[in-house]
C-alpha cells in the first residue's frame, strides 16, 4: 500500500502536508490554499491545468527544496495548513449546533456524476454541478454525508470542431494516478474488489476515494482486469445510449454502491437519491431489512421514512424506463430475496399510465421513498403535475413533492478578485455567514470604480484565456485560419459580451438569438455600441440533433457579415465556465419552457456582477425583481426571439454604453450590484443544504433512531 508520503518521495518533511491537501479537494475552493502551490512554481501550476497532485509529481526536487528555505513560504504554508485542519476537523459546526448535538450516522448521498473541479471529469451538466457543489456545502456546514459515484476514466469527450463545424467526441482517458483521488485498499494491502452483490455472471468493481473536505466520495471503477472487456465497460461513459448497458450501469451505481458502503463498514441513515439512475439502492436497503427478518411492508416502510428522493426532469421522457424483459434478465432471482412475485416487483416501477411500459426509475423512486423535491418552484408545480397520477386521491397541489431550488457553493463560483472586493466592502467574515442577505446590503457601498475595474480585468482575462486557447490550437493543430476566427480572435474588449455556454440539447435553444439574422446584424456591427456573443458547450456525443445546432452556430462564427463578433469556444468544461461566468458583461438564457428544471450558470454569473437575460423559467422566476437583470416570458420562438432583440435593442445596450465622464457606465453597475446582492444569499447551495435539512433530513434522522 502507498501512503501519501510514497507518492510524493520528492517532498521535504517541513512541508510534507502539501500531499495531504493535494489530497484533499478542500484546496479547489480556497484560493490561498491554491496559492500555496502557485507560490511554488507558476507555470507548473498552470501546465498541469490546476491539479496539485500531478504537479506535485513532476516538480523537480530543487525547487521543493528551495522552498522550504523561503520563511514567508513557510508562514503561508503554516498558515493554510492549520486552517486546512481545523476546518476538517472542527466538532463547531452549523449542523451540530442547529440541528443534531451528537453525531448521527451519515447520510448516504448518490449521484451519478460529481461536477467537482476540472481535474475530475465526472459530469456531463448541470445535475453534476448541483451534486459536487451541495458536497462542499456539506462540508462547510459540518453536515454528514457520505457520497457514492462512478468513477468514468474517459470522461465525457473532449470536443473538438472540425473546419466543417461538425463536433469530434475525443476520448480522453484520465490518468488516474495523476488525478486527486486515492485508492481504496483492502486490509492486506491489496486494491479492493467488491463484487456486484445477485448479479450472474458476476460485475467486479473497484473503488477510489476522493476527499471533498470533511466529506468522503467513493467512486466506483469497473475497469479492471477481472471484469471481461463488457464489464469493464460499463463505467466508460456518462449515460450511455444502450439500454442494457445504461441498466447495468445503474445496478452498479445503485447495488454495487451500497454493497462498497457495507464492505467498507460505512453504515448510514438516511438514503438521498440524486435524481432516479441510483434508484435501485433503495432495493439493496429493503433486502438488507429483510434479510435480517422484517416482512417487506415493515422493510419498505421504514425505508421509505429514511429516504429523500430529488428529481431533475421536467419531461416524462426523460426519465430512465427500463423493459421488462431487460428487468427479468438482471432480477428474477432478486425478486424471491425482498419476498415478491415477478408482478409485484415490476408493479413498483410501473407508471399508471403506460405500465407497459417498462420499468421507471422515476416512478419507482417516488414510490419508495417519503420525502421528495423538484429543484425549483416551477419544477416543484411541474413535478406534482406530471406525477399526480401516483396520489389518485389527492389533489394536484396536494401531492407530495416538495421542491427546494438549487444554488451554487459561493466560495467556489465566487472569483477570487470579486472575493477580495466583498472581504473589503462587506467585512471579512462575510464568506461565513454568507446565506444572510442583510450582509449583502453593504455592496452598495462598493465605489462604481471599482467594481467595473475588477469586472474589466476578467473580461480582459477571459479574453486572453480565449486567445491563448486558438493559439495553441493554431500552433498544434495547424487549423485552417477560419477556426481561428471562430474561437475568438477578434473578439473586443469594449463591446457589450454576451456568454452562452450550456450543453447543446435542443430545448436549450442555442441558436435562437440568430432567429432574425438581420435584426442580429445590427446589433452586432452597430458602429458606435458593437455588441458579441461568446458561445460554448457540448453536445451529447449521440445527440446529432444538438450537433447541427452547434455546427449551424459555428458557420456564423466565420460569416464575414458578423463581422468577428460572434466566437465558439472550444471544449466547454468547469474551468471554461470559471472564466466566462466572471468575464462576459450579460448571460443569456432561452430555453423551451418549462424544460429548464432550475439552471444554476445564471446565479454563477450573476454573484460575479454579470447580469442575466433569461427567459422566465426554473430559478429566474424565483431570482429576477426587476432590477438585477432582464426577463421575458415565453411565446413560441418568433416571439421568444423578438422579446430579446427588443430589450437588448431599447435598454440593455443602450444602459451599457451611458457612460459618464470617467468611464464608468453608472446605471449598468447598478443593475450588477443588485444581480450580486439579491442572488448572492438566496441561490447559494448554504441556503439549499440548509433546506434539505431542515425540510427532510432532520425527520427522516429521526425516523432511522
Ligand atoms: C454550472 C454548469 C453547468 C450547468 O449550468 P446550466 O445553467 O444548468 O446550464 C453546466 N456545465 C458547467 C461546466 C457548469 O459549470
Amino acid at each position: 500500500m502507498k501512503s501519501i508520503k510514497d507518492k510524493f518521495p520528492d517532498i521535504p518533511d517541513r512541508i510534507s502536508g502539501l500531499g495531504e491537501l493535494a489530497y484533499n479537494l478542500w484546496w479547489s475552493w480556497h484560493p490561498q490554499a491554491r496559492m500555496l502551490f502557485k507560490m511554488l512554481d507558476r507555470q507548473a501550476w498552470k501546465e498541469s491545468v490546476h491539479n496539485p497532485v500531478k504537479m506535485l509529481k513532476e516538480l523537480p526536487r530543487e525547487i521543493l527544496e528551495s522552498a522550504v528555505k523561503d520563511s514567508e513560504y513557510l508562514n503561508y504554508y503554516d498558515g493554510v495548513m492549520a486552517r486546512f485542519h481545523e476546518d476538517i476537523t472542527t466538532k463547531v459546526c452549523w449542523f451540530l449546533e442547529n440541528v443534531i448535538d451528537s453525531t448521527c450516522l451519515p447520510i448516504a448521498y448518490f449521484s451519478a456524476e460529481y461536477g467537482l473541479h476540472r481535474s475530475l471529469p465526472f459530469y456531463a451538466g448541470g445535475l453534476g454541478f448541483l451534486a459536487g457543489d451541495y458536497l462542499k456545502e456539506c462540508s462547510d456546514l459540518g453536515v454528514p454525508v457520505v457520497a457514492v459515484g462512478f468513477m468514468y476514466p474517459e470522461g465525457y469527450l473532449r470536443q473538438k470542431i472540425r473546419v466543417d463545424g461538425w463536433q469530434e467526441d475525443i476520448d480522453e482517458v484520465l490518468d488516474r494516478d495523476d488525478a486527486p483521488i486515492q485508492r481504496i485498499f483492502n486490509e492486506k494491502g491489496e486494491q479492493l474488489i467488491v463484487r456486484v452483490p445477485f448479479i450472474d455472471p458476476p460485475i467486479f468493481v473497484t473503488v477510489w476515494k476522493v476527499a471533498v473536505g470533511r466529506v468522503s466520495l467513493y467512486l466506483i471503477d469497473t475497469d479492471i482486469d477481472i471484469n471481461d472487456p463488457w464489464n469493464r465497460s460499463i463505467a466508460y461513459h456518462l449515460y450511455i445510449g444502450d439500454i442494457e448497458q445504461r441498466l447495468r450501469q445503474e445496478i452498479v451505481l445503485g447495488i454495487g454502491g451500497s454493497e462498497v458502503l457495507n464492505t467498507l463498514g460505512i453504515r448510514h441513515s438516511v438514503l438521498h437519491l440524486n435524481e432516479g439512475h441510483c434508484a435501485f439502492a433503495l432495493l439493496e436497503r429493503i433486502r438488507g431489512r429483510i434479510e435480517e427478518g422484517m416482512s417487506f411492508e415493515k422493510a419498505s416502510e421504514q425505508v421509505r421514512a429514511t429516504s429523500v428522493f430529488t428529481t431533475h426532469t421536467p419531461v416524462p421522457a426523460g426519465h430512465d424506463v427500463f423493459p421488462f424483459h431487460l428487468m427479468d434478465k438482471y432480477f428474477s432471482h432478486y425478486y424471491p430475496l425482498l419476498g415478491l412475485g415477478r408482478d409485484d416487483f415490476l408493479q413498483l416501477g410501473t407508471h399508471p399510465e403506460y405500465p407497459a411500459a417498462g420499468f421507471n426509475m422515476t416512478a419507482f423512486s417516488l414510490r419508495m421513498s417519503y420525502y421528495h423535491n423538484g429543484v425549483s418552484r416551477r419544477h416543484g408545480e411541474v413535478s406534482r403535475h406530471m406525477w399526480q397520477l401516483l396520489w389518485p386521491d389527492k389533489k394536484e397541489e396536494d401531492v407530495p413533492i416538495d421542491s427546494i431550488t438549487n444554488g451554487i457553493h459561493v466560495p467556489t463560483w465566487v472569483e477570487p478578485k470579486i472575493e477580495l472586493l466583498f472581504n473589503k466592502y462587506l467585512g471579512p467574515d462575510w464568506l461565513k455567514d454568507h446565506d444572510n442577505s442583510v450582509i449583502w446590503e453593504r455592496i452598495d457601498d462598493i465605489p462604481d470604480e471599482e467594481l467595473w475595474q475588477i469586472h474589466y480585468w476578467l473580461k480582459m482575462k477571459l479574453i486572453n484565456f480565449v486567445r491563448e486557447q486558438a493559439r495553441r490550437r493554431w500552433l498544434e493543430n495547424r487549423v485552417s485560419p477560419f477556426n481561428i476566427i471562430a474561437s475568438g480572435t477578434l473578439i473586443d474588449p469594449t463591446a457589450l459580451t454576451i456568454g452562452f455556454a450550456r450543453r447543446f440539447a435542443s430545448y436549450k435553444r442555442t441558436d435562437l438569438i440568430f432567429h432574425d439574422l438581420g435584426r442580429l446584424k445590427k446589433l452586432l456591427n452597430h458602429r458606435w455600441r458593437p455588441l458579441q456573443i461568446i458561445f460554448a458547450g457540448k453536445a451529447h456525443p449521440s445527440d446529432d440533433d444538438g450537433k447541427r445546432i452547434l455546427q449551424r452556430i459555428f458557420n456564423f462564427t466565420h460569416d464575414p457579415e458578423m463581422g468577428g463578433r460572434i466566437a465558439f469556444v472550444e471544449n466547454y468544461d468547469e474551468q471554461l465556465a470559471q472564466y466566462m461566468v466572471h468575464g462576459v458583461d450579460l448571460w443569456l438564457n432561452n430555453p423551451v419552457p418549462p424544460l429548464e428544471a432550475c439552471g444554476t450558470s445564471g446565479m454563477k454569473a450573476s454573484l460575479n456582477g454579470v447580469p442575466h437575460l433569461s427567459i422566465l423559467d426554473g430559478w429566474w422566476i424565483e431570482g429576477f425583481n426587476g432590477k438585477n437583470g432582464w426577463a421575458f416570458s415565453g411565446g413560441g420562438d418568433d416571439q421568444d426571439a423578438d422579446a430579446i432583440y427588443t430589450l437588448l435593442e431599447n435598454e440593455i445596450v443602450p444602459l451599457y454604453y451611458k457612460v459618464d465622464d470617467k468611464g464608468i457606465p453608472r446605471d449598468w453597475v447598478k443593475v450588477m450590484k443588485e444581480a450580486i446582492k439579491s442572488i448572492g444569499p438566496i441561490f447559494s447551495a448554504r441556503r439549499m443544504a440548509k433546506e434539505y435539512v431542515q425540510k427532510f433530513y432532520k425527520n427522516a434522522l429521526k425516523s432511522a433512531m
